[in-house]
């Protein structure tokens, strides 16, 4: 039997899954660059040759990459696979070889003299050297005999492991292959973890000591404890995955409308990036899209896109819910104004460096000193809309103050839309009721509310304890909010991180809140879940989770009261 180690991380998306670890590294190792004997090539054109077939693979690496891709992460990948084949950069090695330098210093100097003139050129050339470095890094690593660094491209069902995920990283990642990601740093708030609720793959986060794990080991992720067994027993490892997936196909036979078993409703909604993914989600049984996250579409555009790109990149969300749902009922999509900054930022929008981007400059904030960017974006939602049909609510991110929703609220309505806020900063969620006085809906953030509650950073590994929703003061702002919204009769969703949890839904729900909004893989256990407890139940979940000393605490009486022990 296989000696076998545990690791333990945050687990963000519950499952399991068995498979070979591919290792997406930062830096090539020391080492392994200092173990290169350039004795390996006698002459200039053996060394050639070599680039030649390191050049193919990392290009082939890139445009495979794009072919899964979609929109701007695709041209990206393209452009750099382009690079990588670039003719002038090939003759710039065979220069440097032929003056008598070895193959890596021959690549190195090849590139420096590349980065040197894209960037004297300025503007978007000179943005290309950090493609160029990416290439130069991914070269090396095949002439030393390492994986490239970054994120490979999947041969085989593999677990992904990182030190971290940026969601440029993960453009065209294939929920097929990829069984699940375990990351070294991140918190349960962190876009890794968002992006492996939208792929529907385990995951856990803040692993220490996943980065050692040796690159031919199999791994055995449980996405709800938390763990990451290195080479664990392959028979058992298989039974558990099995066993799971029986559980799974359970949960997946829930069909919607969302409900608890007394019939109380709860809409069921779920958070797109683009197109493509709201075309999935709108197979799911929801009742629309509670989050269209619109920064995401932008993250590689060096300039602003027209008001008839955006309307047109704004349509295919809107299209892909025109049409009832699989239940017949309408459905509508809450569209976000660009959330830019801090961990998302935006070339053509961020335009200053901050101390402290979290509480810099993002959100709605953008607009104060630039109001030209919200406004085209709201002509191009509206236009969308129009074009589409589709029900179409707008909310802004990072709102402050009661006058920042109000101002809001005018430039939204005068284009005919139903306008709302999101609540993800304390002084929000505070005043629930004169930003309820002066917009139609709100939509609770708890991943921002929960970091601006806390004081905690929702990236930092060491402080995932903090960045917990199931926090006491964090529950009691969505309390606050929940039971501003029922009194004004009007809508307040939940749209992040906790919405997904299937315990925490029904506290949720028990507090008031009429519309939880989830990556489209979470819809069905969260749905299924309500459908199992009743009204009363969720209330009681949420006294006990109100009244409960911590996070830990909250969690085992919401779970005693649901099950009725
Ligand atoms: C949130 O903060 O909870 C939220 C939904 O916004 P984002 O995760 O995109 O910051
Ligand atoms: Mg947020």
């Amino acid at each position: 039997m296989a000696s076998t180690t545990q690791l333990v991380g945050t687990p963000v998306v519950p499952g399991i899954a068995h498979g070979p670890v591919l290792l997406a590294r930062g830096e090539i190792a020391q080492s392994a660059l200092d173990s290169f004997d350039p004795a390996a090539f006698p002459d200039a054109d053996s060394a050639l040759g070599r680039y030649d077939e390191v050049a193919a693979a990392v290009a082939d690496g890139f445009a495979a990459k794009a072919d899964r891709a979609s929109g701007a992460a695709a041209e990206v990948l393209t452009a750099s696979a382009g690079l990588a084949r670039d003719k002038g950069l090939r003759g710039a090695v065979q220069k440097e070889l032929a003056a008598g330098d070895d193959l890596l210093t021959a690549v190195r100097k090849a590139v420096d003299s590349f980065v040197a003139i894209f960037t004297s050129m300025g503007g978007l050339m000179a943005e290309r050297a950090t493609d160029l470095r990416d290439i130069e890094r991914r070269m090396v690593a095949r002439i030393v005999g390492e994986p490239e660094p970054g994120v490979p491209v999947p041969e085989q069902p593999c677990i992904l492991v990182a030190g971290d995920l940026a969601p440029a990283d993960t453009a065209g990642l294939d929920p097929e292959v990829v069984l699940a990601l375990v990351t070294e740093r991140g918190g349960p708030t962190s876009h890794t973890a968002i992006i492996a609720r939208q792929l529907g793959i385990p995951c856990v986060v803040g692993t220490a000591g996943v980065l050692d794990v040796a690159p031919e080991a199999r791994v055995l992720v449980d996405g709800t404890a938390g763990t990451v067994e290195v080479d664990p027993d392959h028979e058992d490892a298989e039974r558990r995955v099995a066993a799971d997936r029986e559980a799974r196909a359970a949960t997946a036979a829930w069909a919607g409308p969302g409900r608890t078993s007394d019939g109380k409703p709860v809409r069921i909604l779920a958070n797109v990036a683009d197109g493509e993914s709201a075309r999935s989600a709108a197979q799911a049984p929801v009742e629309g899209v509670g989050l269209f996250r619109t920064e995401l579409s932008f993250l590689n555009r060096k300039d602003e896109p027209s008001v008839e790109e955006q309307a047109e990149i704004y349509g295919e969300v809107l299209d892909a819910f025109a049409e009832p749902g699989p239940g017949g009922q309408d459905r509508y999509v809450v569209v976000r104004t660009l959330d830019a900054g801090s961990d998302k930022p935006l070339a053509f929008a961020n335009l200053t460096d901050e101390e402290n981007p979290a509480l810099g400059v993002r959100g709605l904030r953008l607009s104060f000193d630039n109001p030209g960017l919200l406004d085209r974006q709201l002509d191009g939602i509206a236009r969308a809309s129009e074009a589409a049909g589709t029900e179409t609510w707008v909310m802004a991110p990072m709102v402050a103050t009661v006058a920042e929703a109000a101002d809001f609220a005018a430039h939204v309505r005068a284009r005919g839309l139903k306008a709302g806020v999101m609540v993800e900063v304390p002084s929000a969620a505070l005043l629930a009721h004169q930003m309820l006085a002066a917009v139609d809906f709100l939509s609770i953030g708890t991943n921002d509310l929960t970091q601006y509650t806390m004081a905690a950073d929702r990236m930092a590994t060491d402080l995932a304890h903090l960045t917990d929703a199931w926090q006491p003061a964090v529950l009691q702002l969505i309390a606050i909010t929940a039971e501003a919204g029922r009194q004004a009769q009007k809508s307040v969703g939940v749209c992040g991180e906790a919405a997904a949890d299937p315990l925490l839904a029904c506290a949720l729900v028990g507090m008031g809140i009429t519309s939880l909004s989830m990556a489209a893989a979470a819809v069905r256990p969260v749905g299924a879940m309500l459908a199992s407890v009743t009204s009363e139940q969720c209330e009681d979940a949420a006294e006990a989770a109100l009244a409960a000393p911590d996070p830990q605490a909250a969690r085992e009486a919401v779970r005693t009261v649901l099950s009725g022990s």
